[in-house]
């Protein structure tokens, strides 16, 4: 049975234990998923969601599907089947259980139209003389840095040569000036690309997924011009890409706390930003004898490379097998012969768990 666990990995984006910690509950009741209460009829599916979703990331529309991986295909088969999409060979990447770039353009129907090399990308580069060039694709490399000899064009500089440009920004941080947090952005932020920054930029489409920086349930997003963003829910994929009320009305309320800037309510901004110092009374707390700094990463295939400092508690040797048979699984790591719990993680009200499993670990003070 899927249950909760205790994440002590100090990965705040799990893949493997659902991302973004999030809980919506919902009535069971009938709703106005698609019924227009002004008109008396039939009316769209999302157009409160994506109203709310477009304001909070400065789009002009939005839709939400079921995740990124289906916002990308979506608005390949959409607006470019049987037409040709510019990447850089830099940014064909692999963003994880098998989803590549490439495999998900030729599943769309539109053929990749690869330029440039894997270290440099020039904006003479994406000048084709095809006639059939459709889109113009930017794939944000959420989850490996590329250093030394490189070079890739801004987004503001793609938009000069025409076609549409899109952007799979994978990760979703909404605006990179966070105002929903009040101390500003936090420094592992640093160079993350906001969804409203690069619609402001100039790109007429982007696509990111709705658990990672979101902080939100599993979903996908596809924001920017209303043209493209009507296409996309015109075509008959969308029917089956489309998320239902749970989703959609979790969406929405992910959004209205991004509009009343609340988002740092959210769980997964909440963990981001805890002060170190309450960490360290945790770990005090939890086993005086064995608190560490550690650096906790956001994971999930997002900010490569970028540590948050962080505290936790370590124990002798290999304990992870016995805290993942604790009643409510304990999932730790092993660095240096040491089983490290990462508290950046941890939920506090989870704490009381941590502290039955190091009891009987015999890590605690008698
Ligand atoms: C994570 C990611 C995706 C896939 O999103 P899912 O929600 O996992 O389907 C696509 N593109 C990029 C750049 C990503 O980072």
């Amino acid at each position: 049975m899927m249950s909760p666990v205790v994440n002590a990995t100090g990965v705040l984006l799990h893949t493997n234990l659902g991302r973004s910690p999030f809980a919506f509950s919902q009535r069971a009741a009938y709703r106005n998923i698609e019924y227009d209460l002004v008109a008396g009829k039939r009316g769209s599916r999302q157009a409160t969601v994506g109203q709310l979703l477009a304001s909070a990331c400065g789009a002009e529309a939005s839709i939400v599907v079921n995740n990124g991986a289906a916002a990308v295909l979506l608005v390949m088969q959409a607006l470019a089947s049987e037409k040709e999409v510019v990447v850089s060979r830099g940014e064909l990447i692999e963003i994880g259980g098998h989803f590549r770039i490439p495999d998900v353009l030729t599943a769309s129907g539109a053929r990749l139209k690869e330029v440039g090399t894997t270290n440099k990308t020039r904006l003479d580069d994406y000048r084709t003389d095809s006639k059939d060039v459709a889109l113009l694709l930017k794939v944000h490399r959420s989850n490996f840095t590329m250093n030394g000899f490189t070079e890739d064009v801004p987004v503001e500089d793609l938009c000069q040569i025409g076609p549409p440009v899109v952007v799979d920004l994978g990760s979703g941080l909404l605006d990179e000036t966070c105002p929903w947090l009040g101390s500003g952005p936090p420094n592992w932020l640093r160079g993350e690309p906001g969804v409203r920054q690069t619609l402001a930029n100039g790109a007429s489409l982007v696509t990111f997924s709705g658990d990672k920086l979101m902080g939100g349930p599993q979903a996908g997003i596809i924001a920017g011009r209303a043209d493209l963003v009507n296409a996309c829910a015109q075509h008959p994929l969308y029917r089956a890409l489309r998320p239902g009320t749970l989703t959609l009305e979790a969406v929405e309320s992910v959004a209205m706390t991004y509009l009343s800037k609340d988002a740092d309510q959210l769980t997964f901004w909440s963990l981001a930003t805890t002060p170190s110092q309450q960490l360290v009374d945790r770990a005090a707390q939890l086993a005086p004898d064995r608190v560490v700094r550690t650096k906790a990463v956001v994971g999930g295939g997002t900010l490569p490379g970028a540590e948050i400092p962080s505290i936790g508690v370590a124990l002798p040797g290999d304990q992870t097998a016995e805290l993942r048979s604790s009643s409510v699984p304990i999932i730790a790591r092993v660095s240096d012969s040491q089983t490290i719990l990462d508290l950046r993680s941890v939920l506090p009200d989870q704490d009381p768990i941590l502290e039955v499993a190091l009891t009987a670990l015999g890590a605690r003070p008698a």
